[in-house]
């Protein structure tokens, strides 16, 4: 029997990238899963079709992640179609980039409400479906812990935040029975980070492997936290980063 056979599965900007990996993974585990997106519903609506041509449910649901109301009633259409939720995957990010002095406040509001906001608000919502054994694993990056670069100081601080977050949860869910983890990529081959750039290049240097990941890597990852193996697993960060944090 698939690992996560039976179980409802919500991807935080699950139309694309890895979080559309994340979606397929979890779905080929035996979940049935909601993914929502901002703007590509055409990706979003082909990513369902893969769900469901893989026996599950799949739904997609338009939600910016920097509308307070629009993330909380994503989680309640999500656990209102399939019933709860078991697994809940804070994906949905952006790249804001460039010198510190030409950040602007609408980008640092942005940031922080699609990258911090929003996965407390879809986790406080979550929680309210969740049970036993349910899982918050929230996708951080590489650049949370050690950022060797200039020009992303907002991204890491943004990302970083994750860890007080899911230190804390750990602490608050654990009488629940349910996991609280994240899972940081390192440079994965995405729209956001597409490979063929001076940029790419450096990134593979950086890395141990001297390799770019994919988000099938990252999906790997998240499946295993979500399943029964990782039930004692939580309050922690998993590198999926070919080395490039070590
Ligand atoms: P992509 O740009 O390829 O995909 C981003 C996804 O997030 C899309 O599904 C997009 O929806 C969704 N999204 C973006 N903004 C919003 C929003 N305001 N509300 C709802 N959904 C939104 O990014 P990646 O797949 O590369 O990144 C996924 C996560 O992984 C992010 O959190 C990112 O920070 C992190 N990460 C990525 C790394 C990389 O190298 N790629 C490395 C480390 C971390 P839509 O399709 O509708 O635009």
């Amino acid at each position: 029997m698939p690992q996560l056979d039976g179980k409802v599965a919500l991807v935080t900007g699950g139309s694309r990238g890895i979080g559309a990996a994340i979606a397929l993974r979890l779905a080929q585990e035996g979940a049935d899963v909601a993914l929502t997106y901002v703007s590509a519903a055409d990706k979003a609506q082909e990513v369902v079709k893969s769900i469901e041509a893989l026996g599950r449910k799949g739904l997609a649901l338009q939600a910016d992640s920097a509308d307070p109301t629009a993330v909380v009633e994503s989680v309640e259409r999500a656990a209102g179609e399939f019933g709860r939720i078991d697994i809940l995957v804070n994906n949905a990010g952006i790249f804001p980039y460039g010198p510190i002095g030409d950040v602007t406040l609408e980008e640092i509001d942005r940031t922080l409400a699609i990258h911090v906001r929003a996965v407390f608000l879809s986790t406080q919502a979550a929680l309210r479906h969740m049970g036993e054994g349910g899982r918050i694993i929230s996708i951080g990056s590489c650049w949370a812990n050690r950022v060797p670069v200039p020009d992303v100081t907002l991204y890491a601080m943004s990302k970083s935040a994750l860890i007080g977050f899911t230190k804390g949860l750990a602490h608050d869910v654990a009488p629940q029975g349910i996991t609280a983890n994240i899972v940081d990529p390192g440079p994965t081959v995405t729209d956001m980070n597409p490979d063929g750039t001076e940029e790419a290049e450096e990134e593979r240097q950086r890395t141990a492997a001297k390799k770019l990941g994919a988000g099938a890597d990252t999906a790997g990852a998240v499946a295993f936290l979500a399943g029964p193996d990782a039930q004692w697993i939580t309050g922690t960060s998993l590198a999926v980063d070919g080395g490039y944090a070590a």
